[in-house]
């Protein structure tokens, strides 16, 4: 198998589960799909106009969670922690069947959907993958929040930061190379929240799906959940979790150093955004094996890329 190829799943992955903001049962299928034409979602719920594609293009809310939408308001929600899975696992191409308007939370984590992935296997498939090399820094600042994508040789770095006013959150930092390091503890870590924000998120009828079996409950100094955390820094590394899933609605893998700090969906929306309004912000090549400049990748490093 070529290391420069695009990849598809070797067979149908379906998953069923709770949805954390409707709570309603959602049955998803991951099915392989021709090269070229990246991650697309289908509502099989409807009978037309059921077709979104993943694109920042199409985020039509990102304040709690990535929700996307086609032109005819067809929409599917929390999306992201399916997305970070598929580019952490090189999908580059496949079809999300699903059957209501929300993805299933399963445990608030990346975990199911990435054993999935790889107890069926990739299929590798006849195009060059393609790359967004960042050319020129891009940065969103809002209040305290921030976040800026910079050029970078050959890797993605996400370095986040968070400070919660909470003494068990408090300021936690990670800095992650997505093609290099061992994800395990981001793909692990679960989306959380605090005690006092759930009656809060209850009374905007959301979060109804949500549960100790799939997100964290801080309340003051105390985690909730019987089992504590599942890593040090959890909170931060489910942060660099969402950015990964955000981030792949480029439509590619990108080469970049990514700085952030408080941030979240609509911040990393809005950078995409900004980053894709001017062609001299980056720029989309195939990689062959024949057109690579030396330059820029020696085989080692294009391998933990492809
Ligand atoms: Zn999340």
């Amino acid at each position: 198998m070529s290391i420069l190829l695009q990849n598809t799943i070797n067979a149908p992955i379906e998953l069923k589960g709770i949805t954390l903001h409707k709570g309603k049962i959602a049955n998803l299928k991951i099915l392989p799909s021709p090269p070229n034409t990246g991650i697309t979602f289908k509502r099989v719920d409807l009978k037309t106009d059921n077709i979104i594609n993943a694109s920042f293009q199409n985020v039509s809310e990102a304040t709690l969670c990535t929700t996307i939408s086609n032109s005819n308001g067809v929409s599917v929600s929390t999306i992201e922690h399916l997305m970070a899975a598929l580019y952490g696992k090189n999908i580059d191409n496949a079809i999300i069947e699903i059957d209501t308007d929300e993805v299933p939370i399963l445990d608030g984590s990346s975990k199911d959907f990435v054993q999935a992935i790889e107890k069926v296997g990739l299929k590798s498939q006849s195009s060059p993958i393609k790359i967004i090399k960042i050319l020129k820094k891009v940065e969103i600042k809002n209040g305290n929040k921030k976040i800026s994508i910079e050029p970078s040789k050959t890797t993605l770095e996400i370095d986040f930061e968070i400070d919660f006013n909470n003494p068990i959150i408090g300021k936690q930092r990670n800095n992650v190379n997505v093609y290099e390091s061992d994800l395990n503890d981001i793909y692990n870590s679960r989306t959380f929240c605090l005690y006092e924000d759930i009656e809060r998120l209850r009374e905007m009828n959301l979060a109804k799906g949500g549960s100790l079996q799939n997100a964290v409950v801080v309340k003051n100094d105390e985690v909730l959940n019987n089992d504590g955390l599942r890593n040090d820094k959890e909170f931060v590394n489910h942060k660099i979790l969402d950015c990964i899933g955000d981030l792949y609605l480029s439509g590619h893998k990108i080469v970049a150093k990514i700085v952030c700090s408080q941030g979240g969906h609509k911040l990393t929306n809005e950078l995409l955004r900004k980053v894709f309004s001017n062609n001299e912000n980056f720029s989309i090549f195939e990689l062959k094996e024949k057109i690579i400049p030396h330059s820029f990748l020696n085989k080692a490093q294009l391998k933990s890329i492809a």
